[in-house]
C-alpha cells in the first residue's frame, strides 16, 4: 500500500544526550579503572647468546661470584 511508510528510519520517541547513557558513578568507576590500569612499557632483556638475559649460565656465574665474595 501507498499509505505504508516503508522508511526505515523513524524518529525516536525521546531524545537523550549521549552523556545521560552512562551515570555519574560510571564514570568515576572508570576513571578508577584507568588509573589503576596505566600501560606499561616491558623492556626485554636479551642475553649476547640470545636467551632471555639472565641465561642460566649468567646465572650460574653471577651464583659463584656472589657466593665466593659473601666467601671473603
Ligand atoms: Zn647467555
Amino acid at each position: 500500500m501507498a499509505d505504508q511508510p516503508d522508511s526505515p528510519q523513524e524518529p525516536p520517541a525521546r531524545q537523550q544526550p549521549a552523556r545521560s547513557l552512562v551515570s555519574h558513578q560510571d564514570v568515576e568507576d572508570a576513571d578508577d579503572i584507568l588509573f589503576a590500569h596505566p600501560p606499561r612499557v616491558v623492556r626485554r632483556w636479551l642475553c649476547g647468546c640470545g636467551a632471555d638475559y639472565p641465561c642460566p649460565d649468567v646465572r650460574f656465574a653471577l651464583l659463584v661470584k656472589s657466593t665466593a665474595e659473601a666467601g671473603e
